[in-house]
């Protein structure tokens, strides 16, 4: 899901090469040929951000820019990427293909480009404006007002983990964002926002803002402040608990559930604590001196909790408030509100790359091709604890087994005798070092003397995607 910094920088590069210019337009799958048909030789006046979504003002009139938004007012195009979209700004001399996902195509100037989102719609300036009340506080916006957020939280029955994803709420933020903006603020997910004092909300709000802007100058989510990081290492040189095993600061295991059909992410240890609810009739725990309730730390990888359980209490505090429930909405509802907890195994993930020093420390962090060509290059007894179909937990288990005794063969060797020559270890270790960073190389990225580089000092070229690395973008702040 594209977040809103990466927005915004979309905005902002689309804004330096598309605005006050005519283009031709048109539909290349059919699924926008009435919108393309009214933008068509129209002035691109303006380009606004908000939370996740783009607005693009076109004139309506004859007249260009100015005179002709002044009497007929303007064709607002609302773009939404959805999960994965482009909008990508290309040299008209060599313009890539459009594909069944392309909806609009903008042609001149000496340039084209394609458009793929989930959402693609035109309207008029009351249309934008609706949407743009719907459409909660954008913490990336100037005129983005934390009092009117505060409250709509703190009159919301939603968990805080719920808010920060709402985007009538805190527009712009995504699951990565959540993960990390609750972990700074110290807030449980499943904290009821009503149960927050305004120093809480602050606390998020600032981290919301901070985070945002810190994305949209690198283009990537380091949310890790950088002397933290420091201190931390890796894995924790990037984020604190998104797709981590454990916490940097307290060594909890990091925990996961769904919440609304996306994964949320938590400190299991003592950085996240759930506090009693003011429901309850008792103070909030940082605002008296009654204990917080900590999560319990699982001894097991999974553990099923329903809302009869006894803990944890977040399980607990989805109970449904029905009056029969036996009956098939109460059961629903306890459908509903059944958590299943696990300690977070990490992933490859190509929203938030990890550094290459992470990965080549983490095998769960690795590709399976990365995973098997390390085995591959190993001994022939290290080839043979595999099989060839084995699937990755079996694959990381194998790497993990073979970096723990490269390591404890270094320490071993180190305590006794300096070497001088590589040994079985360092070898080792290289080898994973050195398939990790050839992996992880993305096949988008442009090399100096590409086609890809040429191009963008041509025409400052604005390709982008959720998936691209950040040398791609070139919106540069
Ligand atoms: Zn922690």
């Amino acid at each position: 899901m594209v977040e809103g910094h990466g927005v915004h920088r979309v905005a902002q590069a689309h804004r330096r090469a598309l605005v006050g210019k005519k283009f031709k337009a048109s539909s290349p799958n059919g699924r926008f040929v009435d919108g393309a048909r009214a933008i068509d030789d129209k002035a691109l006046a303006r380009v606004e951000a908000i939370g996740k979504n783009l607005f693009y003002f076109f004139d309506r009139g004859e007249g260009g820019r100015g005179g002709g938004s002044e009497r007929h007012g303007h064709h607002v195009m609302h773009v939404h990427f959805g999960m994965s979209g482009r909008f990508s700004v290309h040299a008209a001399s060599d313009p890539p293909a459009a594909t069944p996902t392309t909806r609009l195509k903008l042609e001149g100037h000496g340039r084209v480009a394609m458009l793929s989102a989930m959402v693609v719609d035109l309207m008029d300036e009351s249309g934008f404006e609706a949407k743009r009340v719907a459409l909660g506080q954008d913490p990336l916006r100037e005129d983005a007002c934390a009092d009117t957020l505060w409250e709509k939280f703190t009159a919301s029955r939603k968990s805080v983990g719920l808010a920060l994803m709402d985007q009538s709420m805190f527009a712009g933020v995504g699951n990565i964002y959540r993960a990390e903006i609750l972990f700074k603020a110290g807030v449980h997910p499943e904290q009821p926002c009503r149960d927050l004092d305004r120093g809480v909300f602050d606390s998020l709000w600032r981290h919301s803002v901070e985070l945002l802007q810190r994305g949209y100058s690198t283009g990537s989510i380091l949310t890790v402040d950088p002397e933290e990081a420091l201190v931390l290492g890796e894995p924790w040189t990037r984020r604190y608990v998104y797709n981590q095993s454990s916490c940097g600061r307290c060594g909890g295991k990091v925990l996961t559930w769904e919440m609304a059909n996306r994964t949320v992410y938590c400190c299991g240890g003592s950085c996240q604590k759930l506090i009693e609810s003011r429901s309850s009739g008792l103070c909030p725990a940082h605002l008296s001196a009654h204990p917080p309730l900590s999560i319990p730390v699982l001894g097991a990888f999974q553990l099923q909790l329903t809302p009869f359980n006894s803990t944890p209490t977040f399980a607990r505090m989805e109970r449904p408030s029905v009056a029969n429930p036996s009956s098939g909405a109460g059961a629903k509802k306890r459908a509903a509100a059944k958590k299943v907890v696990r300690e977070h195994v990490p992933f490859v993930s190509h929203c938030a790359p990890d550094s290459g020093a992470t990965a080549a420390s983490d095998p769960s962090k690795m590709t399976v091709k990365a995973l098997r060509e390390i085995l591959a290059a190993g001994s022939d007894s290290e080839k043979a604890v595999v099989s060839a179909s084995a699937k990755k937990p079996e694959l990381v288990a194998a790497v993990a087994a073979l970096l723990r005794a490269a390591k404890k063969e270094e320490e071993d060797g180190t305590s006794t005798v300096a070497r001088s020559t590589p040994t079985k270890n360092t070898n080792t270790e290289m080898r994973v070092k050195v398939v990790v960073a050839k992996t992880s190389e993305s096949p988008r990225t442009p090399t100096p003397g590409t086609r890809g580089l040429a191009m963008r000092s041509e025409v400052r070229s604005t390709h982008w995607s959720p998936y691209d690395p950040v040398g791609v973008v070139n919106a540069i702040p």
